[in-house]
């Protein structure tokens, strides 16, 4: 099935003139697996990570049947991908007539919502259906989180009571959910979190049927490194167990990042170097907007046949357009001898990478090849390996480290 088994190989073969997208099939497996697994509740994967069909596919052959929807055209994509998963539209404003889609034509009986008029929304647009799931959103910190979600939604504590209270009566079942933020650092995040459910639950007096988690489950980037998977999951068990909740009532998580980071990386070519900055042929408008807006730092290795002997410098890379945003500050490590003609992999964009491309100025790349080594980082290998062995086994002849 593989005709490239690394990232090496496919660019000494195709010499791609433009990026190539790798992915990683077994890489999703193996994520996927570990949580159906090992989350003590239900994993639904959050689509907007990376919607590929491929990859959508490949979670639910591993046994994810829960997808988490933001909107009617994600809706509409997993329906006709994999028409028997279960949805949750999980967006918490939604356009009317996309609620009113979801559940007469797809099915959709989950639902969240953090104010009454979106209470009311749902209510008007399923015909005071009497069979929903509804999920209150409550605000919760982002602080220990690479990325907040703080700000936007979510119900704020003097207006959860009522909302619950509200919901409890229009819902067949009763949930809250939360999300701490992307890239959660610490489980220490879900354990606040956890907390103002508590508190939520105590103040509303309301039977609560589902405790949804949320997503922001962490990926390993370069100076990322989160403590092992296995300890939110404990946390997160810990604080359920303790909820004022019946012994049936379920708990859920929304994982993105974590499922799908390691899917694909990148293959891009220098164009030009400049000092420290690498013109490369992928950038913000393409699938490195964290890498410019946000200034995430993704792992690179230099792809050449032969290893190069030069010491690891930092750099910062332009992307193709012609304007001054679409750069990427990094810094990248790289051999000091980088030049124009060399090719890179940029690791760890399964998500929120290749998800986020455009067309902007005629730069984007549709070539996927699959290859069957390793991710240049995971959360899923057994024991943390030293960077220079990773890369022989990955097959990239690079130089690593210092
Ligand atoms: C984005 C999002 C997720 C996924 O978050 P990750 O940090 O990628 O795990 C889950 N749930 C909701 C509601 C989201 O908006």
């Amino acid at each position: 099935m593989y005709e490239h088994h690394s990232a090496l190989g496919v660019a000494t073969a195709l010499k791609p003139a433009a990026p190539v997208t790798l992915i990683r099939p077994q890489a999703a497996a193996r994520a996927a697996r570990f949580f159906v697994e090992k989350f003590p509740g239900r994993s639904l994967y959050a689509v907007k990570a990376n919607p590929s069909p491929d990859l959508l596919r490949i979670l639910w052959q591993e046994g994810v049947t829960h997808y988490d929807v933001a909107s009617i055209v994600e809706v509409r994509l997993v329906a006709e991908t994999l028409p028997y998963a279960k949805l949750c539209f999980m967006h918490p404003v939604k356009a009317e007539e996309a609620i009113a889609e979801a559940y007469h034509v797809h099915g959709v009986r989950t639902f969240s919502l953090d104010t009454m008029d979106e209470l009311e929304k749902i209510m008007r647009a399923t015909g005071d259906a009497t069979d929903l799931e509804l999920c209150v959103r409550i605000r919760v910190s982002s602080d220990l989180a690479k990325l907040s979600l703080a700000a936007k939604f979510g119900a704020e504590p003097d207006e959860v009571r009522e909302l619950l209270m509200a919901t409890r009566q229009a819902a067949d079942a009763l949930g809250i959910c939360f999300h701490v933020g992307s890239q959660a650092m610490s489980p220490h995040a879900y354990t606040q979190a956890i907390e103002r459910v508590r508190a939520a639950i105590v103040e509303a007096a309301v039977t609560v049927d589902i405790i949804d988690v949320g997503g922001g489950f962490p990926s390993i980037y370069p100076d990322m490194e989160p403590p092992a998977l296995e300890l939110y999951f404990d946390a997160i068990h810990r604080g359920f167990e303790s909820l004022p909740v019946s012994y049936s009532s379920e708990l859920w998580c929304e994982p993105g990042r974590a499922l799908c980071a390691e899917y694909s990386s990148l293959i891009v070519r220098v164009e030009r170097r400049r000092g420290d900055e690498l013109y490369i042929n992928d950038g913000a408008y393409g699938a490195l907007f964290d890498a410019a807006h946000v200034g995430w730092r993704f792992p690179v290795e230099l792809l050449r046949a032969e290893v190069s002997t030069a010491e690891n410098h930092a750099f910062s890379f332009y992307g193709p357009t012609c304007d001054d945003m679409d750069h990427m500050v990094g810094p990248f490590m790289l051999p000091a001898d980088v030049k124009a003609g060399d090719y890179i992999e940029i690791g760890m964009l399964g998500a929120y990478g290749c998800a986020m491309r455009t067309g902007f100025n005629g730069f984007s790349s549709e070539t996927l090849v699959a290859v069957d080594n390793e991710p240049m980082a995971s959360m899923y290998d057994d024991g943390v390996e030293e960077p220079r062995r990773v890369a022989e086994k990955r097959g990239n002849v690079v130089k690593l480290g210092q």
